[in-house]
């Protein structure tokens, strides 16, 4: 046992995508006796960001939708979990424009539907393993919604989310909480900032511009690329998703994020910088057709997202000074070896993006 809860059997939702894949991994490391994975593996989760633990015997993978009452009643009834973490979602926001339907359903209903499985699972225990039980639910800074040039958000800020994924993670977040306050569930919320690192979904900004880079094809920047993110290491959001489950109050939330402001321009630039070191365009046959020398050439500026928020900047003391959670990665050492990782990954890169249509514009519905 560590800090009262016991380090038995976890249950992932989400685990073949990008964050989860990397807490799976963690789940291991921290010596947990059996790591449950499961994923209903939409377009955004591959089982290949688990080929590294497939062959450990403590990991199961399941597949399944948590928005499915029936699957969840039965992963809770097979497994009897000692804690749950959720990060199952539809996670794009240019894909929460053009269809927002799939976004009400699993972040929203799903997440309702784990909780309820929760109370049920819980109402067949003892008090002592009920009350010693952990739901986690991972979150978003975008539930907030955005910031002037000045502040940071802490966990009092109002939610006031500005898309229909943000919104749909604000509906999530409320349930949680009411499931704490009505039911007595020992839940949790972490609220994370942006992530980068290893295994992300190539429609996000970082692995899209790295791999767009790579086959010399143009750099999308949204507006004036001034938007303002405030960047985190996977890792490091794992580190404090798993302090939180360990150490945290239940009926709390948490605050995660890096002091790693940046614009998508100063991302950009930095990811063509790593690109000209790690892959010259000399080297690169791609970049000779185009007749460009540096990638930064590659960079376009595009129409902007509709709602668009400015800035985002988290701040992260409750975590620090109630979790010990600190982010052990600084951003420019951790962006360069994240261009290094997809350089080096050319298996998972053709495994999850098969044609790069992936990649195509999304998210660009009129206003009425
Ligand atoms: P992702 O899109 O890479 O992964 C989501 C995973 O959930 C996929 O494997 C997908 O197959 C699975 N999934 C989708 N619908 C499901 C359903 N109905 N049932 C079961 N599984 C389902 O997302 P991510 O970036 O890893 O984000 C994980 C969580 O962290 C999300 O809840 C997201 O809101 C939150 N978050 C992400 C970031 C970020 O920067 N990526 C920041 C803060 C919070």
């Amino acid at each position: 046992s560590r800090g009262g809860i016991a380090l038995t059997t976890i249950v992932i939702t989400g685990a073949a995508g990008f964050i989860g894949s990397n807490f799976v991994r963690l789940a291991l490391q921290r010596g947990y006796r059996k790591v449950v994975a499961f994923d209903k593996l939409t377009y955004a989760g591959h089982l290949e960001s688990l080929a590294e633990v497939s062959s450990d015997s403590r990991f199961v993978f399941q597949k399944g939708d948590i928005a499915d009452s029936q699957q969840v009643a039965a992963l809770y009834a097979e497994h009897a979990p000692s804690c749950l973490v959720n990060f199952a979602a539809e996670s794009h926001v240019d894909r929460s424009i053009d269809d927002p339907d799939a976004f009400i359903r699993t972040n929203i209903v799903g997440t309702h539907r784990l909780l309820e499985g929760a109370r049920k699972h819980l109402a067949g225990l003892e008090d002592d393993a009920a009350s010693r039980f952990r739901f986690l639910h991972v979150s978003t800074d975008e539930v907030y919604g955005s910031l002037g040039s000045e502040g940071a958000f802490t966990e009092e800020t109002p939610y006031a989310p500005n898309s229909p994924y943000a919104a749909s993670k604000a509906a999530a977040d409320h349930l949680v909480r009411a499931y704490c306050e009505t039911f007595g569930l020992p839940a949790l919320i972490t609220n994370c900032s942006n992530n980068y690192g290893p295994y992300q979904f190539p429609e996000k900004l970082i692995p899209l511009v790295i791999l767009n880079a790579v086959e010399a094809r143009d750099l999308p920047i949204y507006g004036d690329g001034a938007n303002v993110r405030d960047w985190l290491h996977v890792e490091d959001h794992c580190e404090g998703i798993m302090l939180a489950l360990e150490k945290g109050d239940a009926g709390r939330k948490y605050n995660l994020g890096g002091q790693g402001e940046r614009s998508n321009l100063e991302i950009v630039d930095a990811i063509c910088n790593a690109l000209d070191e790690l892959r010259p365009a000399r080297d690169n046959p791609a970049m000779q057709e185009r007749g460009y020398a540096h990638y930064s050439e590659l960079k376009t500026f595009v129409p902007d997202r509709p709602g668009h928020d400015r800035r985002y900047a988290i701040d992260a003391s409750r975590a620090e000074k109630e979790l010990g959670w600190r982010a052990g990665h600084d951003l420019e050492s951790g962006l360069r070896e994240t261009v290094r990782w997809y350089l080096n990954h050319g298996t998972w890169r053709r495994a999850v993006q098969p044609t790069g249509e992936e990649r195509k514009r999304r998210g660009q519905a009129p206003a009425l």
